[in-house]
């Protein structure tokens, strides 16, 4: 059983938007351990469409095709699917109810060629989860299948989830089920990661079953990603966690996350489960260091605010740093206890440094400082981050807050 994935619109073969469509399809159709060997990209072309179906239905039991069911005179998946059946279109009023609804209930007015979205081919099903004006279709073709799927990220993704999957596991008897865990780690280089991970490598390559796979993630970091194949949820999560542990024996604490805990959230995780409260001093960072903290849901548990002290009249009287430079490993250490204080808090973090793009009391554009304040004890670190500006502030951020994490354990 393999399915192949078509997604159709001529702004695709331009560029001008990116297909992450295919991609996300593709991603749900490995979790559930469908294979699909071949993606596709054709343009609003009724003859180009039919060809590409053609073409994935001799090589494949089933496609998705994503896009082109508009309303307009260039949305012609419909009328492909149909060619490629051999039938014709006929307007199903229980899409055309739905779709008149949708209109009543957003009070707006409906244009005709809207209802060209009730079309569907003799022979095929409309899916039944319809988040918008498109429906999606469900075309048997003997003992082969299409789908149809419109191009609208969140409408596609109620119809794989809801409906497309599901039937692709029973058609294919699957029992497979494969999960993917990921490791996310700072502080090394792929290369140095991958000769400590070395010999799971090797022991794998003779197994087989997880695999693992590195990935460089740029301000994110290096993601060891574990892939583990079974027939149970619960022996695919046996399998996943005694890899995770093999791997964190030869890597220990450069691991800071797992699967979607990002640098910020492991640490509000962190200090949570210490019971400290956190305040921030920021400099070169203008603010993106609390504001990165607060994408976190629930930071207020422990992240009680951050000061922006930009110019360095602001680091002297609200900080009580000492008159000096203040790209400086002193300032640093001195903002962390300033802020600390000042906000009542149990840790305080400072960040300064020169983004760039000219030095700063003749330090180099890169130097960072970062303080830290944990109650009395305190810590400092330099950095030398590469350029550009916006780099040298985002690798600032993940830094110092691995910074901390390192002296919390
Ligand atoms: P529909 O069938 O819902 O009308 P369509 O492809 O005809 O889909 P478009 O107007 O081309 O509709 O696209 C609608 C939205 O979906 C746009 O925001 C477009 O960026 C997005 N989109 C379409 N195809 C893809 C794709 N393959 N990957 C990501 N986004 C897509
Ligand atoms: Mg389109």
């Amino acid at each position: 059983m393999r399915c192949e994935i078509l997604a159709v619109g001529t702004e695709l073969l331009l560029g001008h938007i990116v297909d992450t469509n295919s991609s996300w399809i593709a991603r749900r159709l490995a979790l559930a351990g469908i294979d699909s060997h071949f993606q596709t990209k054709v343009g609003d072309n009724l003859d180009r469409i039919v060809q590409a179906i053609e073409i994935a239905l001799n090589r494949s039991e089933a496609v998705i095709v994503c896009g082109g069911l508009g309303p307009t005179h260039d949305d012609l998946t419909r009328n492909a699917i149909a060619r490629v059946m051999g039938t014709e279109l006929v307007r199903d009023s229980r899409i055309v109810d739905r779709i008149r609804n949708m209109f009543k209930e957003r009070g707006r007015v409906m244009a005709n060629n809207n209802l060209t979205q009730a079309d569907i081919p003799i022979g095929a099903t409309a899916i039944p989860e319809q988040p918008g004006t498109a429906a999606g279709l469900i075309c048997p073709i003997g003992e082969k299948i299409i789908y149809a799927v419109p191009g609208v990220p969140s409408e596609m993704m109620a119809m794989v989830d809801g409906t497309i999957i599901n039937a692709l596991r029973r058609k294919a008897g699957v029992s497979a089920i494969i999960r993917t865990r990921t490791l996310r780690t700072w502080g090394t280089s792929e290369s140095l990661l991958a000769e400590l991970v070395a010999p799971r490598i090797s022991a794998l390559e003779a197994i087989g079953n997880p695999t693992i796979a590195f990935q460089a993630s740029g301000i994110e970091g290096i993601k060891i990603k574990i892939t583990a194949k079974a027939t149970a949820e619960e022996e695919v999560n046996k399998i996943l966690s005694r890899e995770e542990n093999q791997i964190r024996a030869l890597i220990g604490n450069l691991v800071f996350g797992v699967d979607d805990n990002n640098m910020e959230a492991s640490i509000l995780q962190l200090l949570e489960e210490r019971g400290l409260t956190l305040a921030i001093a920021e400099s070169l960072t203008g603010g993106m260091l609390g504001s990165r903290l607060t994408d976190v849901p629930g930071a207020s548990k422990v992240f009680k605010g951050a000061i922006v002290t930009y110019a360095n009249d602001l680091k002297f009287e609200l900080l009580n740093v000492s008159k000096g430079p203040v790209v400086s490993e002193l300032c640093a250490r001195e903002m962390a206890t300033g802020v600390r204080k000042l906000l009542a808090a149990d840790v305080g973090v400072s960040v300064t440094g020169v983004a760039g793009p000219s030095e700063q009391d003749y330090q180099p554009v890169g130097t960072v400082f970062v303080g830290l304040a944990i109650h009395n004890q305190i810590f400092s670190k330099q950095l030398l981050l590469p350029p550009p500006r916006q780099r040298i502030r985002e690798f600032t951020i993940i830094n110092a807050l691995n910074f901390l994490r390192l002296n919390l354990t």
